[in-house]
């Protein structure tokens, strides 16, 4: 193994190298890997690369606007309207301009996009856009196919180095300055603790969805990488905005499979089990409503007893060609689309919060940048507009690259890939015995709905498991869930991904981002519990 990653029990001091640790294996880290090439990498990952990854479950595709007809402008104005009033309008602009671009660099990298029998990129429509946008691959398999033709240019790719199987638990900080991380290997398991050092980190570590019982993320998306940068002092944005995708398979299992949107782009419709179309009376949209609407309308049919289903039989008329992987969960289970009609309930999906970060992916630490799902840069305000999640983390992790390779001189060494520790063997992370309660807790109070009391409830509860904690690992996780309870509370109306039942209405003076610290959340603690 190279000289920066050696074994210890206790931190030491460090001299800095010029490499650069990305944290993460999803698309936002290896992306930002290969756009850093020939600069010198180091990517630890939970889970070998292209697994243990939300990346590679991504069914829909990519938002550009490349479509015959479509404007960079209207993408900009659906994001806006989505964002329900909190978009910061720049990164929006930005992002949605610099996404043809990046569509080009996945090609360039063996994507296989589907095409149109003329061999322009095809578009599917998604709930909420108002054009089809959606670069995607056989239907739903695009993370699947990102996700390989990455992982097989990093394996080609000599200035990047991969650890795999390694656990961060911590944020090396020197002099104010992020310098490294202190790691765990054998998935988490291992004895002994890797300390990484170098010029730059950048966190790339995806979601929380895992915080919440029911969820369609993988089991490594638990916020720790948010936690491990709060612990440390970076500044946090909009940490109460949860997105739950109202159609996960409801068939008991952990993470639940997904029904993707694309199924109700093409025509699919929701029924209680009395065969009402429940969303027809909620919204004009009626099941191509905003997500959180949606997810919402489901949430009361499936607490009311009532059971919600997606209803494909019509609307899909090749189904095991045109979404195979809805195809496959739904086999799994016992249950034949064409046939039957699908059980969905509403499961933790995205996390609109997370490290704040600015338009070029750089924190408010020195030395630590982040990209993907556990930042937030302003891109989706309140509510995530379907497909622009895997925009944001490669726009992202492509300007975090341009930025470092103007500041770091030397290309990596020639044996610099010599180091690298491939996983066979695929643990998933190790539960702290406090997280079922603590997912209990997040679904029941911190949900698809809101209130004051449940969330005072969640919050005394996340305080009382954090003190019983013992551990770097579950400390990064509940701090991570401390915040979303704090920001949750403290935000008195509903907007986009929080709703509270308690204030159901949005109000103009909220109507601006939340920037909060951990040393600032802990402060408001005592009046938020006071109520
Ligand atoms: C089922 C599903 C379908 C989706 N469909 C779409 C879609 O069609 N379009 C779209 O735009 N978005 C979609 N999303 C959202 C999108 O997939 C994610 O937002 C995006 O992939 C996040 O990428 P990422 O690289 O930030 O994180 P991830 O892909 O989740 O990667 C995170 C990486 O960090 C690693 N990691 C985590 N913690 C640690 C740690 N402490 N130490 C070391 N490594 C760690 C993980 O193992 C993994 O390698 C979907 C999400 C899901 C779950």
């Amino acid at each position: 193994m190279a000289s920066t990653a050696i074994a210890i029990h206790q931190p030491q001091a460090t001299k800095r190298s010029d490499e650069v640790v990305i944290i993460g294996g999803g698309l936002a880290g290896l992306f930002c890997a290969l756009k850093l090439a020939p600069k010198a990498v180091t990517v630890l990952a939970a889970a070998p690369i292209g697994r243990g990854a939300s990346s590679a479950w991504a069914q829909a595709g990519i938002a550009a606007a490349v479509g015959p007809g479509d404007t960079i402008e209207s993408h900009v104005n659906d994001t806006i309207v989505a964002g329900d009033g909190i978009v910061d309008e720049e990164i929006i602009h930005m992002m949605a301009s610099e996404a043809s671009d990046r569509i080009h660099d996945l090609l360039g990298y063996g994507v296989p996009f589907d095409r149109d029998l003329e061999g322009h990129l095809a578009v599917s429509r998604e709930a909420a856009h108002s054009e089809s946008r959606i670069v995607r691959v056989k239907g739903d398999m695009a993370g699947r196919a990102i996700m390989e033709a990455l992982v097989a240019s990093v394996r080609k790719t000599p200035s990047i180095r991969v650890l795999e199987g390694y656990v961060v638990e911590d944020l090396i900080v020197e002099d104010g300055r992020v310098t490294g991380v202190i790691a765990r290997d054998k998935a988490g398991s291992g004895e002994e603790l890797h300390r990484v050092t170098g010029s730059n980190v950048v966190m790339a570590t995806g979601g929380i969805g895992h915080l919440y019982e029911v969820t369609t993320n993988p089991t490594e998306a638990r916020g720790g990488g948010i936690g491990m940068a709060a612990r440390a002092g970076a500044r946090m944005a909009d940490m109460e905005f949860v997105q739950f995708h109202p159609t996960a398979i409801n068939v008991g299992k952990d993470p639940a499979p997904l029904a993707t949107e694309a199924l109700r782009g093409h025509g699919a419709t929701l029924h209680n089990a009395a065969g009402e179309r429940f969303m027809l009376p909620l919204h004009k949209d009626a099941e191509l409503a905003p997500r959180d609407v949606v997810a919402r309308g489901i949430f009361a049919e499936v607490k009311a007893g009532r059971g919600a289903f997606l209803d494909c039989r019509t609307a899909v008329h090749d189904f095991a060609a045109e979404f195979p992987t809805v195809f496959g969960y739904c086999t799994e289970a016992g249950i034949d689309p064409v046939t039957e009609m699908i059980p969905v309930i509403p499961a933790a999906h995205y996390f609109m919060g997370g490290i704040w970060t600015d338009i070029n992916g750089r924190s408010s630490l020195p030395g630590f940048w982040a990209c993907g799902e556990c930042t937030s840069t302003g891109a989706h305000g309140a509510n995530r507009l379907a497909s622009n999640s895997l925009l944001e983390a490669v726009v992202f992790s492509a300007r975090i690259a341009e930025a470092l390779k103007a500041e770091i001189k030397p290309d990596a060494p020639e044996n610099w890939q010599d180091g690298s520790v491939t996983t066979t063997e695929y643990l998933t992370e190790n539960d702290h015995p406090n997280m079922v309660a603590l997912r209990q807790t997040m679904s029941a109070n911190l949900g698809v709905l809101r209130d004051g009391e449940g969330m005072r409830e969640a919050l005394n509860t996340i305080l009382h498991l954090a003190r019983e904690s013992h551990s770097v690992r579950f400390d990064n996780v509940i701090t991570t869930a401390k915040l979303i309870a704090v920001c949750a509370l403290n935000r008195t109306e509903s907007r986009g991904g929080h709703f509270r039942t308690d204030f159901p209405e949005e109000h103009a003076e909220w109507k601006r981002r939340t920037l909060v610290t951990l040393e600032q959340a802990h402060a408001i603690i005592p009046d938020l519990l006071e109520g």
